[in-house]
């Protein structure tokens, strides 16, 4: 079986107008989902589950000063395994990219990967290019929004994510729960 495509993204409707607005070259902020922007509580995917992760927004509001657009790469093996469907991820991402922009930090897109080697159910259950580590998502984006690799930055909570940016070229920081809060927009002191 052939990997399968990745995703197009969930585009931010106000997409267009940060793309304009953004200075050149085009840098990326990558953010992992679970553990960085919502508390991961294992498989979020409505709003009454959510608890963002405290600094998260003062994060992308800095990030944002900085000329960084705000995209989110996040492997959903919850969809993989049934517990969602990709139609019910959508609906919640749209909802966390409005929670984003109405506190004037917006997000541009949100990247997922629905799949599983081992636990997906059926056309899930597959070795694909997007499930970070790989770093399918990251490459699709650099490509689609012509991002500049080396004036990128991502923010993960796991080695998976850092492996990730790290195959496309990205600088990363892995955090945990220490960085929440305040220190949260310090992270970018280690960004390009
Ligand atoms: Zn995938």
């Amino acid at each position: 079986m052939t990997a399968p495509a990745i995703r197009p993204p969930y585009l931010d409707p106000a997409a267009d107008a940060l793309l304009a607005a953004a200075p050149t070259p085009r840098r990326a902020l990558f953010l992992d989902r679970d553990g960085v922007v919502n508390v991961n509580h294992g498989y979020v995917h409505a709003p009454a589950q959510t608890d963002w992760v405290p600094g998260i927004f003062a994060l992308v509001a800095a990030a944002a000063a900085r000329g960084y657009l705000a995209i989110v790469v996040t492997n959903q093996a919850g969809i993989a395994r049934g517990l969602y469907d990709e139609a019910a991820f959508l609906d919640y991402t749209a909802w966390m990219h409005r929670e984003f922009a109405r506190r004037g930090t917006p997000l541009l897109a949100t990247y997922w990967c629905p799949h599983h080697p081992e636990a997906g159910q059926g056309g899930y259950r597959v070795a694909c290019a997007c499930r970070k580590p790989a770093p399918g998502m990251l490459l699709a984006a650099l490509a689609r929004f012509s991002l500049a690799p080396e004036a990128s930055f991502l923010v993960g909570d796991h080695d998976s994510d850092v492996l990730a940016a790290a195959g496309a070229g990205v600088a990363g920081r892995r955090v945990d729960r220490a960085d929440w809060g305040d220190a949260m927009a310090g992270l970018l002191a280690f960004a390009p």
